[in-house]
């Protein structure tokens, strides 16, 4: 494989990172970026601060134009089409190709839709990018009325940001409570019951279709931007209010829905390309595609062990950074960075919520209470480690958690539960 040229496809924080620890590792050779929306940008605050409108579009980059242009890495704004790994050839949706010694794929995860009938009315919103975002903000103010399909991490944060934005939203979530594998159930519990506590009408339902409300009514108007609206109707379509019809005879009226119940892996373009998929690009600890010449990063990808074990695929942020810069280790025979147990974040309703590790299967909770609430989540297993922690406005007892958990320093419960004992303590 000859590191000449190096074309990722996908600038998410996979991708950025991919292509910014090959720099920093020294590749001196051709560097490229394609994506389809251009210079690489931020996820995150779309759901949060961006949202909310206190971050503006210029400061989701993760680097300014220039930034590019100084380290020789070529942002191409196009789509890949397909991909012939034996020829490292790249082919754009226009035609054009270009030649790798090393293709990285990080083409991310697309919204999973409802399927349901009424689903693809342009009124019926997804929140994975930039344009998505700007779809749904106009519809974040007082007096419009927003329904969220789906409490978990993008549900939860948007109907927040909706909320306080004046809408009137309503959450439509069959699990009671969400999150339960992130958080634990007890810290799962408390953050699901602040959306009604906070004014939200909360649904434990599925919707089962969407229609046309029952009588006109004012509609929003389409954004300005004239995109194309997420649902796949044709452009200058008015995105009007809808009914949600739920399956416990519920029926709610909206001028926007949003739905987020899950992601569904990019693999096609991998698939195409002979390489080897199931729930994800299968890729071995470094992102070797079954491939050589191929990796694959971020949301699309799946870890298949030396063993065969198939991990599940991981869909946090700063997994994906950490995929990236393991593979420009690997592309370049450079020894893997270590990484620390995963770690993710949430913001809702003015609260900061972290977890670290697996909060899921085998081993006991353990529960911080402080005032009468769940403030911090603990899973230990049976050899008396911990393997995961989360908490509420505790940003520094996940730090400790993680240390505690990397370094395999084993746990007493009783101090776990005790919020007299700072968890620092137990990490030394
Ligand atoms: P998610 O976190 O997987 O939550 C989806 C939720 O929707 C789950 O609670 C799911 O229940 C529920 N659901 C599934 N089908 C439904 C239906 N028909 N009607 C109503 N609810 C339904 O996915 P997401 O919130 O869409 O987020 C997408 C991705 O973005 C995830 O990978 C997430 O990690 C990432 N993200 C991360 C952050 C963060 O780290 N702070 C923020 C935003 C997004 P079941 O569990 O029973 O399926």
């Amino acid at each position: 494989m000859s590191l000449e040229s190096v074309v990722v496809m996908g600038g998410g924080v996979a991708g950025f990172a991919t292509a910014r620890e090959l720099r920093a590792r020294g590749h001196t050779g051709r560097l490229a970026i394609i994506d389809p929306e251009g210079l690489p940008y931020d996820r995150p605050p779309l759901s949060k601060q961006y949202l909310m409108g206190t971050q503006d579009a210029a400061r989701l980059a993760f680097e300014p134009a220039e930034w590019f242009a100084a380290h020789g890495i070529e942002v191409v704004h196009g789509t890949a089409a397909a991909l012939d790994p034996a020829a490292g050839r790249v082919t754009l949706e226009d035609g054009t190709t270009t030649d790798a010694g090393a293709v990285v794929l990080a083409p991310g995860a697309a919204a999973r839709r409802l399927d349901i009938p009424g689903a693809d009315h342009p009124g019926v919103l997804e929140l994975r990018t930039r344009a998505d975002a700007d779809r749904l903000r106009p519809h974040l103010r007082p007096g419009a009325r927003i329904v969220v399909v789906g409490g978990g991490l993008i549900g939860a944060e948007a109907a927040s940001a909706a909320l306080a934005l004046g809408a009137t939203v309503d959450l439509v979530e069959p699990v009671d409570p969400p999150l339960v594998p992130v958080v634990g159930p007890d810290l799962a519990r408390r953050l699901h019951a602040m959306h009604a506590e906070r004014g939200i009408r909360v649904h434990g339902s599925v919707p089962v279709a969407i229609t046309p409300p029952e009588a006109a009514s004012p509609s929003l108007s389409t954004p300005s931007d004239g995109v194309r609206p997420a649902g796949g109707a044709s452009p200058g379509v008015v995105p009007g209010p809808r009914r949600v019809l739920l399956a416990d005879g519920t029926a709610l009226e909206a001028d926007a829905v949003l739905v987020g119940i899950g992601i569904v892996p990019r693999t096609a373009l991998a698939e195409a390309a002979g390489l080897a998929v199931e729930d994800g690009i299968l890729v071995d600890a470094a992102g070797r595609t079954s491939h050589p010449r191929v990796f694959a990063v971020g949301d699309a990808a799946r870890t298949r062990l030396a063993d065969g074990t198939l991990l599940r695929r991981a869909e946090h942020w700063e997994a994906a950074l950490n995929s990236g810069t393991t593979a420009a280790a690997a592309l370049l025979g450079q020894a893997p960075p270590a990484h620390g147990a995963p770690w993710f974040w949430s913001d809702r309703h003015g609260v900061h919520v972290e977890g670290v590790g697996r909060m899921a299967g085998a081993g006991t909770h353990v529960v911080r209470v402080e005032g009468g609430v769940p403030v911090a989540a603990f899973l230990v297993d049976d050899g008396g480690r911990l393997t995961g922690c989360a908490a509420v406005d505790g940003g520094l007892t996940v730090r400790a958690a993680r240390r505690i958990i990397d370094r395999g320093i084993p746990v007493d419960p009783a101090q776990l539960v005790d919020p007299s004992v700072p968890l620092k303590k137990l990490a030394r």
